[in-house]
C-alpha cells in the first residue's frame, strides 16, 4: 500500500484550483465565466440510517457535488472509500466538468460517494447502504439531471441497485424511461458491452497516441501500475497486448515487483484467489520507493495526490499516464515538468470511462443495444481526436498538456456561457 505522499484527501480541491487558475491565465478566460467555474453549483450532503445484519442501525453520510451543468446534465462517479469527504467530492466533480467538456460530451460534472470502507460490510449491508443512499438523494439525481457511475470500490452490481431503487420510486409507467439514471450497469441490466474496459482501454489508446507521436514502439517498454482494480487491470491488459512489460504493481494490499515482467491475467487470477496481490512475487519491495522503479511508463490508477514533491524527484519514467483522477499534485507536477517527464493528464487519459458511460446512456435513452466492436471503435476515434487537440493546443499556447487540456475544455464552456448569457 502507498504510504509516502502527503495526506491523500486534503488538498485535492486546491490542486484543481491551481490547475484551473493556471489555464485561465494562459487562455485569458472571461472573468465572469471564471467566477462561475471557480465554485460548485450544488453540494448535497445526506445522512441516512441503515439496518446492519446484526440488527443495529448505523447512520451514514453521503455526498453528491454538482460542479457545473452548462453543457448538459451533471455526470460522474460515486466512490466508497474512507477518503471521501466534501473536499474530495468537490475536486472530483470539478475534474468531471473539464473531462466531459474536453471529450465534447453533452454533460457537466458531478461526483460523490460515502466515506466507508466497503470491505467492512457484507454484500447485503452494501446493498441496503447503496439503496438507501439512492433514496436519500431522491431527485437530486436523474437521467436528464445528474447521472452517477462507478468509481473506486463501487461496482456494476451497485449501479444496478441504484437504477432499480431509483426506478422503483417512480410510477409504473415512468420506470423504464429512467434506466439511464446511472451508467456502468451490468450488461444484463442495461449496461454497455465494453463499459467495463472503457477507462483502461482509453488510457492505453492515449499511450499509443503518445508513442506514435514520438515514433517509438511500446513493445518491450517497462511500465508500472498503481491500483489493480478496474482501471489498473484493464490498462495492464491492453498494455500487454502492445508487448509492454509490467514490472511493478501497487495496490491497497501490497507492492509487488519483478524486473523480468508479470502477466496481468495471471496476476488477476492470483488476486481473485487470494484477495491480495501480496505474495505474487518473491522480490521484497519498499512501498515508498514504488514510483522510483526503473521503468518507461507509470500508470497511476488508484487515488489522488500520489505523486508529490516527496517522490517526484525519484521518478525515472519518461511518461506518466494518469488513469486515476488527480494522482499528481501541483508540486509534484512542477518537478516532473522540470525533469522533462511527460504527463498525459487525467481529464484526457482516463476519459474513456465517461465516454463509455455516454454511449451507455445513449443506448438506454434510445432503446438500442450496441456491439462491443462499435463501442471500442468509437472510443478509439474520440480519444485519438482529443489527444490530437490537446497536443495542438499545447503547441499553440506553448504550454504543458494539462493546461492545454483545460484550455480546450474551458473554451467550450466559455462559448456556451457567451452564447446563452446569464439568466435573467
Ligand atoms: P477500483 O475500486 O476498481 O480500484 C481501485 C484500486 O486502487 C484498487 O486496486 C485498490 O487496491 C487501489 N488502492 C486503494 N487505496 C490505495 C492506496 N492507498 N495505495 C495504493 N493503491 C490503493 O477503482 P477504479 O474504478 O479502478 O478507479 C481507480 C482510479 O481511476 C480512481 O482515481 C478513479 O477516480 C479513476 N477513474 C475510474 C474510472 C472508471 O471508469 N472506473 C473512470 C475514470 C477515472
Amino acid at each position: 500500500m502507498a504510504t509516502t505522499a502527503k495526506s491523500r484527501k486534503t488538498g485535492m480541491y486546491e490542486n484543481v484550483k491551481n490547475q484551473f487558475d493556471k489555464a485561465a491565465a494562459v487562455m485569458n478566460l472571461d472573468e465572469s465565466v471564471k467566477k462561475i467555474l471557480s465554485i460548485t453549483n450544488n453540494e448535497i450532503i445526506v445522512h441516512f440510517p441503515v439496518k446492519m445484519d446484526n440488527g443495529d442501525v448505523e447512520v451514514f453520510t453521503g455526498y453528491r457535488v454538482q460542479h457545473n451543468n452548462a453543457l448538459g446534465p451533471y455526470k460522474g462517479g460515486l466512490r466508497y472509500h474512507d477518503t471521501v469527504d466534501i473536499d474530495a467530492a468537490r475536486a472530483l466533480a470539478t475534474w468531471m466538468t473539464w473531462k466531459t467538456a474536453l471529450a465534447g460530451l453533452p454533460y457537466g460534472g458531478g461526483k460523490g460517494g460515502i466515506q466507508i470502507d466497503p470491505k467492512k460490510y457484507s454484500t447485503a449491508e452494501l446493498e441496503r447502504i447503496t439503496r438507501r443512499f439512492t433514496f436519500a438523494l431522491g431527485d437530486n439525481i436523474g437521467p436528464e439531471h445528474d447521472i452517477p457511475a462507478p468509481d473506486v470500490n463501487t461496482t456494476p452490481q451497485m449501479m444496478a441497485w441504484i437504477a432499480d431503487t431509483y426506478m422503483s420510486t417512480k410510477s409504473p409507467s415512468e420506470r423504464s424511461k429512467n434506466q439511464h439514471v446511472v451508467t456502468g450497469k451490468p450488461v444484463g441490466s442495461g449496461g454497455l458491452e465494453g463499459r467495463d474496459r472503457a477507462t483502461g482501454f482509453g488510457v492505453v489508446v492515449t499511450i499509443e497516441a503518445w508513442a506514435k507521436m514520438k515514433g517509438i514502439s511500446l513493445q518491450g517498454m517497462k511500465y508500472i501500475v498503481q491500483g489493480f482494480g478496474n482501471v489498473g487491470y484493464w490498462s495492464a491488459h491492453f498494455m500487454s497486448k502492445n508487448g509492454a512489460i509490467l514490472v511493478g504493481v501497487q495496490d491497497a494490499t501490497g507492492t509487488i515487483y519483478n524486473p523480468d515482467g508479470m502477466d496481468p491475467e495471471d496476476l488477476l487470477q492470483y488476486q481473485k484467489e487470494n484477495a491480495t496481490i501480496h505474495g505474487y512475487t518473491n522480490h521484497d519491495f519498499d512501498s515508498d520507493k514504488f514510483f522510483g522503479i526503473d521503468c518507461d511508463i507509470i500508470i497511476p490508477a488508484a487515488l489522488g495526490n500520489q505523486i508529490t514533491e516527496e517522490n517526484a524527484g525519484s521518478i525515472k519514467a519518461k511518461l506518466i499516464a494518469e488513469g486515476a483522477n488527480g494522482p499528481t499534485d501541483t508540486e509534484g507536477e512542477t518537478i516532473l515538468l522540470e525533469k522533462g517527464v511527460e504527463i498525459i493528464p487525467d481529464i484526457l487519459c482516463n476519459s474513456g470511462g465517461v465516454i463509455g458511460s455516454y454511449y451507455e446512456w445513449l443506448q438506454n435513452r434510445n432503446g438500442e443495444i450496441w456491439y462491443m466492436d462499435d463501442v471500442i471503435g468509437k472510443l478509439r476515434r474520440k480519444l485519438e481526436d482529443a489527444f490530437e487537440k490537446v497536443v495542438h493546443t499545447s503547441e499553440e499556447y506553448k504550454t504543458d498538456w494539462r493546461t492545454a487540456a483545460y484550455i480546450v475544455a474551458l473554451t467550450r464552456i466559455e462559448m456556451a456561457y457567451k452564447q446563452r448569457g446569464i439568466f435573467p
